[in-house]
């Protein structure tokens, strides 16, 4: 390396090592986590008589999910992943099963007042991805009016929330048709409590 060469390098590392140390200053107190990931899981067993109530939306079907409330297995999940990531419990201690009030409960509503909680939290919900697994009904034609209805409740524009359906390939209880599973996971992030207030170090020249 000719000796031009090695300065410049030395000038260029000197600067990197100088942004270096600028960068490296050590935070006054413990770095608060960015964000906050939750799963949840649900199923629910097949009942004669429609509508199927999935994703908040209701399908024209000869059979339904039973459950104590209208077994949105969908809602579950998602409700169940954000309670999660919370570390605010789950659904069954939101909503018990043993509290009449919550019988045929509409799940948007259990799903609204996990959102509600989080908020009351300091969090609110970035990022939703859920897998429904079940060999009927077909996902994909519902699947717009799912996001749709999920994303309005849980306050995300719908390209933040993904849904894809899967069967489970005639095996165990899904694959005879007995039932939906659902997974869900969802990212939180804290809610801009602050960041709307002007910056205190602006404007004022000191
Ligand atoms: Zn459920």
């Amino acid at each position: 390396m000719r000796p031009a060469d090695r300065s410049a390098t030395h000038e260029k590392r000197h600067a990197q090592e100088s942004v270096g140390r600028r960068r490296m200053k050590t935070p006054p107190g413990p770095l608060p986590l960015a964000s906050r990931t939750g799963l949840g899981y649900d199923s629910h067993r097949f009942g004669p008589g429609g509508p199927l109530i999935l994703g908040g939306v209701s399908i024209p079907a000869d059979e339904h999910l039973v459950g104590h409330s209208d077994g949105d297995a969908v809602a579950h999940a998602l409700t169940d992943a954000i309670l999660g990531a919370a570390g605010a419990g789950d659904i069954g201690e939101m909503f018990p099963d043993t509290d009449p009030a919550n019988r045929h409960r509409d799940s948007m509503l259990m799903l609204r007042a996990a959102v509600e909680r989080l908020a009351s939290l300091g969090w609110r919900v970035a990022q939703a991805d859920i897998t429904v697994i079940a060999e009927r009904p077909r996902i994909l034609p519902h699947r717009r009016a799912m996001i749709e209805r999920l994303s309005a409740v849980i306050g995300v524009d719908g390209d933040a929330l993904s849904l894809k359906g899967k069967t489970n390939e005639g095996m165990g209880w899904i694959g005879r048709g007995e039932g939906i599973a659902c997974l869900a996971v969802a990212t939180l992030v804290p809610r801009p409590l602050v960041d709307d207030q002007p910056d205190a170090h602006s404007g004022h020249g000191g």
